[in-house]
């Protein structure tokens, strides 16, 4: 990858560039596509065991389209991930981290460089976009369960003034905690919910999807590469 390099500096970038919002997205990609099976299997659990293809088929494609298009500026980069993910992967997931990317794109807006309370608010509007499309509130097994407690978490620490990778590995942490407790929820959105008690005691395959592209982000940050 080009620039990826030169795009972090050990912890002390305050902003996100557009090598960095590429390199996020290749480390999503290459997450996904490594993990595929296990989401599939989570969600073999309690839905149709779909979701690591349909998110491999999805980031492949974003990666493809991002690879020809070379977009320069991070909310670019987004915005056309996000429109990738709505046009290739069936299913919900899809049109919802699809309608994610692609808000927090759009409020990126069309600077080369966004800042850490830029990227919190971006995604912040990507959650609201994924909120609006899937009525999914905390607490119902979803996606929402993850990514609610680590953009709270992200928000806190940059208002407590730590630099946005130490705030981005919070929110990754945030996250994963946030994963964990979706396992003793019974969902009530998505197919998950169909199962009604049933679906008690699994951890949500989104919820544990949106731990990677949360994670992936606090590593490019930070500079610590792949896991
Ligand atoms: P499908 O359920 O159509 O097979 P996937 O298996 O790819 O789609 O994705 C399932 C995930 O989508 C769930 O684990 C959940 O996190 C998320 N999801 C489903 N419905 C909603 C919703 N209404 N709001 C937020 N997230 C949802
Ligand atoms: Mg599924």
């Amino acid at each position: 990858m080009t620039g990826v390099e030169g795009s972090t500096d050990g912890g002390t970038v305050s902003g996100m560039d557009t090598a960095t919002a590429r390199a996020w997205l290749h480390l999503v990609a290459e997450d996904v596509h490594a993990r595929r099976d296990h989401l599939t299997e989570l969600d073999r659990a309690i839905g149709d065991g779909d979701h690591g293809v349909n998110l491999d088929r999805g980031f492949t494609a974003a990666e493809d389209k991002l690879a020809q298009a070379s977009p320069q500026t991070p909310g670019a980069v987004l915005g056309l991930t996000g429109r990738t993910l709505i046009s290739t992967v069936g299913g919900a997931s899809g049109p919802l981290f699809g309608t994610l990317f692609r808000e927090a794109g759009k409020r990126f807006g069309e600077e080369t460089t966004t800042s850490g309370e830029a990227v919190a608010t971006g995604l912040r509007a990507g959650l609201d976009g994924v909120q609006r499309l899937g009525k999914a509130e905390n607490g119902d097994k979803t996606m929402v369960d993850a990514w609610a407690p680590a953009l709270d978490a992200l928000e806190a620490a940059l208002a407590g003034g730590a630099s946005l990778p130490e705030s981005a590995k919070r929110a990754a942490e945030a996250a994963e905690q946030g994963l964990r407790d979706t396992v003793p929820m019974q969902a009530r959105k998505g197919r998950a919910s169909y199962l009604g008690p049933r679906s008690v005691g699994h951890e949500d395959p989104g919820a544990a999807s949106s731990v990677l592209v949360l994670s992936a982000l606090a590593r490019v940050l930070t500079g610590a590469g792949p896991a």
